[in-house]
């Protein structure tokens, strides 16, 4: 009997297939930068959409092993990565995914070149992109901190190319009593008779728990309550002997996704650490890894949501219905292109805030722009991370049936994607920081400005709608928190999320205004125009109408 079976969606090369990746680096690189990067970039993208992808498929069911004690009844902790978790942590250090913004052998552009990179090999490595994050992120603490013996010690195995000598670290922040509320840490830190600091608590989500050192906070003895009272610490894992530094894997957790990165609850008994800087202000010195972590969780966002996409697409090539390929159906097509535009706004708001981190870097950040750039962070992380769960869970459904499949490798992808809102600071968390960031600063001011610039050079009459939706959004936003803050602090607190996704997506579209106009002059290319006017369509304002009526009502059950 013969039956049909359906030929699975396939990739190719993940770079030269990516007209955004490729377009905007066309725009946004000076040319030798570019044409020194891009057999790196072919390179990876060959790997991500060819063997690594095939690899990914072969290791689905595979998941890292937490053996805790060893046949003679010693307490070993040892955690086993899964066969693509130990090639892609090779891969990483050799092609340098950590170290290309230290050596910083293209400047300002360095970043760039690092996350272009790690945007195609993320999605073929199921989120290898956490340790990584986190390492890139105590590499920028300790060179933040000038602590020469901490610098010297951990910087060069944090920024190696060689996998024998690259270290990856850990964040232990979150304890069950606190994750947004991360002052309330109960972690406690006490020297003993030699004056070495020892670490005593339990930390609640600590992954990379494989890693060969963290950064983590705990207070030292007779310090005050709060996030003040914290200091930050730097610790390794093992000592010299290969023992475990007095602490216990109590056991992974078991997760919706990012299956294969184990996630630990520690316990701490007396952990050797050092203070990275002083004994308090732990949770304002932990900032620098944050704003590094939240910029990988972007970008990390906008490649599930490209991945998620070019399967669907290739997909529609290939399934037919009603006689003709999806491909051909006019509203398959149109909800892929809604989906893309959302992509390409996602992307164009990433490799923003992704430049801002390379200048910031290299010091070149100037007048308002360090205020600027503190309000983007956990805007572009907030935003980009809710449009990649909204577009990936899209995707599914353009499977049919199969986007519901294990073995397709599909549902992995909505799995994975629902971490991005959650870790490294949920929505509204990242929503009260922007309010901060946006107080007493030239943050608001700087950014209707760079909106303004963003579509001052629109000429194309095509675009005028997108460039006055962007600008009047802004105003919006702007007029709302002057109102909200003159009724109090409650209001404000209660729209801080429509205020920070209406900036994230405005800032999105007038980026992608700005390139559209570009692509149009330069590359004769209409795509990115249609992604804008299609992208302003979606809604860009989210701030309703606010008339203080007490939403909260709602919540009442009787
Ligand atoms: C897979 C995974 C891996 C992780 N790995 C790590 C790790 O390696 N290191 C680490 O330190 N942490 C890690 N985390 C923890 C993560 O960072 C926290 O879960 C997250 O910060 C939220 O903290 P919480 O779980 O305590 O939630 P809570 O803080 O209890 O939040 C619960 C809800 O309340 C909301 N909320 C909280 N405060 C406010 C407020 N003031 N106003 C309005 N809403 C509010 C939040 O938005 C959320 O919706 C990981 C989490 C996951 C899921």
């Amino acid at each position: 009997m013969e039956t049909f079976s359906q030929p699975p969606p396939e990739l190719g090369n993940q770079y030269t297939r990516d007209r955004l990746l490729r377009s905007y680096l066309s725009r946004a690189l000076p040319a030798d930068v570019r044409a020194s990067i891009e057999p790196q970039l072919m390179e990876m993208g060959e790997l991500a959409g060819g063997p690594l992808y095939g690899f990914q498929r072969a290791d689905r069911g595979n998941e890292p092993i937490l053996t805790s004690w060893d046949a003679w009844g010693n307490r070993i902790d040892q955690v086993e990565h899964t066969p693509l978790w130990r090639a892609a942590e090779q891969l990483a250090a050799q092609r340098g995914l950590i170290a290309i913004p230290y050596e910083r052998a293209h400047g300002e552009w360095s970043r760039v070149h690092q996350f272009a990179l790690v945007y195609l090999f993320t999605p073929s490595t199921d989120v290898y992109s956490c340790p990584l994050a986190m390492t890139d992120g105590a590499a920028r603490t300790l060179s933040a901190s000038g602590n020469c013996e901490l610098m010297e010690r951990a910087l060069p195995h944090l920024t190696s190319r060689d996998p024998r000598q690259f270290w990856t670290s850990g964040q232990w922040m979150t304890e069950s009593i606190g994750g947004s509320d991360v002052g309330l840490s109960e972690t406690r830190a006490q020297q003993d008779a030699d004056g070495r600091w020892r670490l005593y608590g339990r930390k609640w989500f600590t992954s990379a728990v494989n890693s060969q050192m963290a950064l983590t906070l705990a207070r030292p003895e007779g310090n005050p309550a709060g996030g003040k009272g914290l200091a930050l610490f730097y610790l390794e894992t093992h000592d010299a002997g290969g023992a475990l530094n007095n602490l216990s894997v109590n056991r992974l957790k078991d997760k919706l996704g990012t299956r294969k990165v184990p996630t630990a609850e520690l316990t701490l008994q007396g952990t050797l650490a050092i203070p990275v800087y002083g004994l308090s202000d732990g949770v304002k010195n932990i900032s620098p890894m944050l704003n590094v972590t939240r910029t990988w969780n972007s970008v990390s966002a906008v490649s599930y949501m490209r991945r998620a996409i070019a399967l669907a697409r290739d997909y529609a090539g290939k399934r037919v219905a009603f006689g003709a390929p999806l491909a051909k159906k006019p509203l398959h097509v149109d909800t892929l292109a809604g989906m893309q535009a959302e992509l390409d706004a996602a992307f164009h708001l990433t490799f923003f805030l992704v430049e801002m981190l390379g200048r910031e870097d290299a010091g070149m950040l100037r007048d308002a722009e360090p205020d600027l750039w503190r309000l983007l962070t956990p805007i572009v992380k907030a935003t980009t991370a809710k449009q990649c769960v909204a577009v990936v869970s899209e995707a599914l459904e353009c499977f049919g049936g199969a986007g519901y499949i294990e073995d397709t490798g599909l549902p992995m992808l909505l799995r994975d994607s629902q971490v991005f809102p959650i870790w490294e600071g949920t929505t509204n968390v990242l929503s009260l920081d922007a309010l901060r960031a946006v107080a007493a600063s030239a943050a608001l001011p700087a950014f209707g400005k760079c909106v303004h610039d963003l579509v001052a050079g629109a000429k194309d009459p095509r675009l005028s709608s997108a460039s006055h939706e962007a600008q009047h959004a802004f105003t919006h936003a702007q007029r709302w928190l002057e109102a909200a803050t003159a009724r109090g602090t409650e209001s404000v607190e209660a729209g801080a999320r429509r205020f920070a996704l209406t900036l994230g997506r405005t800032l999105g579209l007038a980026l992608l205004v700005r390139h559209a106009q570009w692509s149009l002059d330069n590359e004769g290319d209409e795509r990115a125009l249609a992604a804008a006017v299609r992208f302003a369509r979606h809604g860009v304002d989210l701030i309703a109408a606010d008339d203080g009526s007490g939403e909260s009502g709602l919540l009442a059950d009787a």
